[in-house]
């Protein structure tokens, strides 16, 4: 194709999202151009911690991630090593209990969704699959169906996938500007039917009216420590975490990783794009990890890292019309959830594109929905 002819659609954007959604655009037949700033999966998705988790914050954000994950799901068996898909679960623990009933309540919104959960662990159940969390936690609730990833790996994958089916990627190309069914690198200006803005934390830049605010938050990994921790885990309180937007927070949330390494999250604040360490809270990240399980204190943290997630005042993405400019989509503000719930997004925009049905209701993610006041300027 020609600079002078027209695309299908214009991707901007080679993260998880943007890459999910070539995908599934390409799948559908379109001639797909995508166009990234930096790399593949170089930014807030190389960042994450790769949880593929069911989330129950509001019931749109349990369909949406309900829907990605049996997506994940049915790709598993054709994901490379590279990869690493590893289908540990979730253990959502519980301190007291006062948690354990937040745990049965749990259960019940996941089967009411239509997600397995069978099984409420007891103290002795739990300590038995994670030996090495504290001793007097109450229990937990195993969401089999969870798993885990490498996000950076995905994208690049699902990238080629895309370009299997003739999908062509400019690596290192900016989008400066979004027009009706066109966008400019420069002095170029590419032309589209359709224009999908999943630029992450980058697409207000480009659609200045979108609500997406940067929440830093920091991770930190292990050295080898094989068999250390078996599943994800993550505290109960940490709903609370995710869903708090006026605080900064750390929640208890180890994940196994493929390499024997122990991925240690979580934090979450609204600093703006300050990309500095923040040591205090990388130790307050760090101490609670320790309550949960004391033996990490005798691990070695390898590296740390921060990223910023590209978060909304309701905690839902945008996914859907940009009705003020012709033929432009956006598929950003994913938060703590993009690696999720990139192949449900993907699955909706290209839904829509196509004048399909959509597989449920998607209002709740119109980019132009009301939003409450954001609580914090950040
Ligand atoms: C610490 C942390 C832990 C996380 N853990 C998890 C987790 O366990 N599970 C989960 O589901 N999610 C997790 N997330 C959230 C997840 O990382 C994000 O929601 C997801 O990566 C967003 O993907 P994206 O493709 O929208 O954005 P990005 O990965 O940021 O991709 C956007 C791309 O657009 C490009 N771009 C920007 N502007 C332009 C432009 N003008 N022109 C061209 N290209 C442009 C950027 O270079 C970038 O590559 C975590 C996030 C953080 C920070």
């Amino acid at each position: 194709m020609t600079r002078t002819q027209r695309w299908d659609a214009i991707v901007i954007g080679a993260g998880i999202v943007g890459a999910a959604c070539a995908r599934a655009l390409a799948m559908d037949g379109l001639a797909v151009l995508v166009l990234e700033s930096g790399f593949t999966g170089g930014s807030t998705t190389a960042a994450a911690m790769g949880h593929l988790v069911a989330m129950d914050d509001s019931p749109a954000q349990l369909a949406l991630t309900a829907l990605s994950l049996a997506l994940w799901r049915d790709l598993a068996v054709e994901l490379p090593a590279a990869v690493e898909y590893d289908a540990c679960g979730t253990l959502w623990i519980a301190e007291d209990d006062a948690q354990m009933e937040m745990v049965r309540l749990k259960q019940q919104t996941y089967r009411d969704a239509g997600i397995a959960c069978e099984q409420v662990l007891g103290a002795a159940a739990l300590s038995a699959l994670e030996p090495n969390l504290r001793s007097g936690l109450a229990g937990a609730l195993l969401v089999p169906g969870d798993g885990v990833i490498y996000p950076p790996s995905a994208a690049v994958w699902l990238l080629a996938q895309a370009m299997a089916r003739g999908c062509v990627v400019r690596e290192r190309c900016r989008v400066d500007e979004i027009a009706d069914q066109s966008v400019r690198c420069g002095d170029e200006w590419l032309h589209a039917h359709v224009i999908v803005n999943a630029a992450g934390g980058g697409a207000v830049a480009l659609t200045p009216s979108l609500p997406i605010v940067p929440r830093k938050g920091h991770l930190a990994i292990t050295d080898r420590y094989p068999g250390f921790v078996r599943h994800q885990l993550v505290e109960l309180g940490y709903l609370a975490s995710a869903h708090e937007m006026s605080s900064e927070s750390v929640a208890f949330n180890v994940q196994p990783r493929a390499t024997g390494q122990v991925l240690i999250g979580s934090s979450r604040e609204l600093v703006g794009w300050d990309a500095s360490t923040n040591r205090r809270v990388l130790r307050e990240m760090l101490d609670r990890a320790q309550r949960f399980m004391p033996a990490l204190r005798d691990t070695s943290i390898v590296r740390t890292w921060r990223g910023f997630r590209p978060a909304t005042v309701d905690k839902l993405p945008l996914i859907g019309r940009w009705e003020p400019t012709a033929g432009v989509w956006i598929a950003a503000g994913h938060e703590g959830l993009g690696i999720t719930t990139s192949l449900g997004t993907a699955r909706l925009i290209a839904d829509m594109v196509m004048g399909r049905t959509p597989a449920f209701d998607v209002s709740a993610f119109a980019p132009n929905r009301a939003l409450p006041a954001a609580e914090v300027a950040a």
